[in-house]
């Protein structure tokens, strides 16, 4: 169900994506991973291994790759997530990537799962969400206003980026009253719900 008043989807004319929890499953457990590393619970991981030493930060970063491996070994396009892309494929709206995840594990997940969208930004060549560099870097690769794109993702930081670039942007697969549910323009609980809006809009 949209939650929100879905307003303004016609005038999106290019799309960004989150890859875990929004396109496909992504079945990381980050207080087992934050356990792993001796991280506080509630403490981000990425920028917690950042200040890591040298030595522990490598050790840290192979715990991460080791879950992250095994992680898109399971993962699976979310429901309606593979109609949409195909769909706004088809009707020529540019689309991207952008994730936190590695670009090993990205590119693992992307190969098998078929997901037809070749421009994506990992944790290896941006910086990480909520920075909005990659999100501005987009706009300019699909020579559109970043107001005409709409980053879509399952969290806060995917919202908090968006909103950085000044992009509009729409919080999927989520229920209930997350706290940060003001930084989504648009709301819907699956791409289902978004595909109707997305598409009758045009
Ligand atoms: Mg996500």
């Amino acid at each position: 169900m949209n939650l929100l008043k879905g307003t303004g989807l016609n005038q999106i004319r290019g799309i960004v994506f989150d890859l875990d929890g929004t396109l496909v499953s992504s079945s990381l457990d980050f207080n087992q991973i934050r356990l792993d590393l001796d991280c506080p619970p509630g403490e981000d991981v990425l920028t917690f291994v950042e200040a890591l030493s040298p030595q522990e930060r490598a050790k840290a970063e192979a715990i991460i790759h080791q879950h992250e491996v095994d992680d898109a070994e399971q993962s699976e396009w979310l429901p309606g997530a593979k109609a949409f892309v195909d769909q706004c494929l088809e009707i020529g709206v540019p689309l991207a990537i952008l994730t936190r995840n590695s670009e090993f594990a990205s590119k693992k997940k992307i190969s098998k799962n078929n997901i037809p969208i070749s421009l994506l930004f990992t944790r290896e060549n941006s910086l990480p969400k909520p920075d909005p560099s990659a999100l501005n870097e987009i706009a300019k690769l699909f020579s559109l206003p970043n107001h005409s794109i709409m980053m879509v993702g399952d969290y806060k930081y995917d919202l908090e980026a968006g909103r950085n670039a000044k992009m509009s942007t729409c919080l999927v697969n989520c229920e209930g009253e997350p706290d940060y549910l003001h930084l989504a323009d648009h709301r819907y609980s699956s791409f289902i719900h978004l595909h109707e809006a997305f598409f009758n809009e045009r």
